[in-house]
């Protein structure tokens, strides 16, 4: 529920993962972000950031502790949300090698690999560039990171690597990065998705 020219509320989903550096973004572009565990917090958002971490473990506690269904609902009444990497993972509709019964809250019509990128590459940096990003290109962390390999008519490519492969995704309130702008400094991501929230 937002009150009229109150700031609008970004909680960053903190079960587990790098939640501190989303909100520590979240602080230095003036916005007021709080951690989210359970569905009453939740219900206090305007747009929800999923950080990165470890998908299966997410998904595991999302469920447990009674959010992942909420999160669904507030998704399909067009909650805006942003996931890095991980939070990718859980967007998407359709996880390509996920472990046994792993679930996601989806709303992101795209299919992800997770672990895309085999031993040697498993982490690494490189430079993007963006759509709709003015200034330099996007210094890019991958770590451990799911690539799209499918994407729905709804769904904008927003930079792909140098093979072609998709690695930033928007559909509608949606925003998906496989990988983290949290850790290199980058705010472009986040302010954008301020923007979404703001609009929504
Ligand atoms: N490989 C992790 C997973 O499957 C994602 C890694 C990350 O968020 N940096 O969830």
């Amino acid at each position: 529920m937002v009150t009229i020219g109150a700031k609008p509320v970004v909680g960053v989903l903190a079960l587990q993962g790098d939640f501190r550096e989303h909100l520590a973004v979240l602080a230095e572009l003036g916005a007021k972000g709080v951690p989210v565990r359970r569905p009453s917090e939740l219900d206090e958002v305007d747009g929800l950031i999923i950080p990165g971490g470890e998908s299966t473990v997410m998904d595991k506690l999302s469920r447990a502790f009674g959010l992942a269904d909420p999160l669904k609902q507030r998704i399909a009444d067009g909650l805006p949300v942003y996931g890095t990497c991980a939070g990718l993972i859980l967007l998407a509709d359709t996880v390509l090698d996920a472990i046994d019964g792993q679930q996601t809250v989806g709303g992101l019509d795209v299919a992800v690999r997770r672990n895309a990128f085999g031993n040697q590459l498993d982490s690494f940096e490189t430079d993007l560039e963006v759509d709709g990003f003015d200034g330099p290109p996007v210094h890019a962390a991958f770590i451990r990171a799911p690539v799209v390999e499918r994407m729905g008519e709804g769904v904008t490519p927003l930079a792909s690597l140098e093979d072609g492969r998709v690695v930033a995704v928007r559909q509608g309130n949606l925003l998906g990065t496989s990988f983290h702008p949290e850790i290199t400094g980058e705010l472009r991501f986040h302010r954008a998705f301020l923007d979404t929230v703001a609009a929504a």
